[in-house]
């Protein structure tokens, strides 16, 4: 039975957690930070794992179901492995929540097989192209073949499913449409194109810049026979099943097909600051409660509080749009 506190004013049910749990990245991504980053989170500020574990149990116990671990980039905290140990564990109305991870796959070599082990289960990599010359330009690393060994290090420990992220940019990967999706449709993962959003810690987003869900489909109808699924539910992407494989591509086209109504998703920050939306404006400091000596009744209390506010969607058409003052990287996905 699903906590009361979870549900907002609009009916809509949580059950998705994002945990980021460092705004530290290996990675340069053109879309998200600046050449020389972002200012970092104080490491002070930053939860501890008791202090996040916390949250999380207080959390599951309200009918959370789900813990999608982000960043920055999540493999850099020294205790992952730990931590996936520790939420995995949690338990609650709906039993131990399912762990999932956003990643760059660059620790995956090392580190896939003890994730599995510790309960995580699937996982979502970034990758927006599979040309060196182009990687090294958007990530401002080389490294392209780590990449794809971490994906391949997923898929060797049974990570299942595995979901490619592409951000779709025009006249940057736009082009790479069909290849991203064949190299998904050759290895059995699950391509999933990401209209741009204003998020970037350099606030530099251009409407025009981003490539929109009907140009991905477009070019994808190209090249094979899509068939839309009705199966969504709460999910962020809408997904086709590719004509003639096993496999399904999906857009989730958050600026031009806002999929607000039925979002499931709710956010702690790397810094113990709670989000009911990606674009909020507003933060609940659960940190402060927690270092305060709250109860977990005060936890409960302000997460319900929290989504209580939440707004119906995002408001990025509207003039009065303002960017969020925190970076994707110090959000988590
Ligand atoms: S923009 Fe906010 S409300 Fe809309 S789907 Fe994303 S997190 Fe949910």
């Amino acid at each position: 039975m699903t906590h009361a506190g979870l549900i907002d004013r609009f009916g809509r049910v949580h059950r998705d957690l994002r945990i980021s749990l460092t705004d530290r990245c290996s990675l340069r991504c053109t879309y998200c930070m600046p050449a020389d980053g972002v200012p970092w989170l104080q490491r002070d500020t930053m939860l501890s794992t008791d202090e996040l574990v916390r949250v999380a149990r207080v959390a599951v116990e309200m009918g959370i179901e789900e813990i999608r671990l982000t960043g920055g980039e999540p493999l850099l905290r020294a205790d992952v492995v730990d931590v996936v140990d520790r939420l995995a564990h949690l338990d609650g109305p709906a039993g131990h929540p399912e762990i999932s991870l956003t990643t760059n796959a660059l620790r995956l070599p090392q580190l896939a097989s003890q994730l599995v082990d510790a309960g995580l289960t699937r996982v979502n990599v970034s990758l927006d192209t599979l040309r060196r010359d182009r990687f090294i330009e958007l990530t401002r690393r080389d490294k392209l073949v780590e990449t794809l060994a971490g994906i391949a290090a997923a898929e060797a420990a049974g990570l299942a499913p595995i979901k490619i992220n592409a951000v779709a940019m025009r006249g940057v990967n736009d082009d790479e449409v069909v290849d991203l999706t064949q190299f998904c449709v050759d290895h059995g993962y699950q391509m999933r194109f990401i209209e741009q959003m204003p998020l970037d810690g350099g606030h530099t987003w251009d409407r025009h810049q981003m490539v929109t869900g009907e140009e991905i489909l477009a070019a994808l109808r190209a090249r094979w026979t899509l068939t839309e699924r009705d199966d969504r539910g709460a999910a962020p992407a809408q997904v086709w099943d590719i004509a003639g494989t096993d496999a399904s591509v999906g857009v989730i086209a958050s600026v031009t097909a806002p999929f607000c109504g039925t979002c499931d998703r709710v956010r702690l920050t790397a810094d113990g600051q709670l989000r009911a939306c990606l674009f909020a404006r507003e933060e609940s400091d659960l940190r402060g409660l927690l270092r305060g000596g709250c109860t977990d009744e005060v936890l409960a209390d302000a997460i319900a509080a929290n989504l209580r506010l939440k707004k119906p969607g995002h408001d990025i058409d509207d003039p009065g749009f303002l960017q969020p003052d925190r970076p994707m990287s110090a959000i988590g996905g």
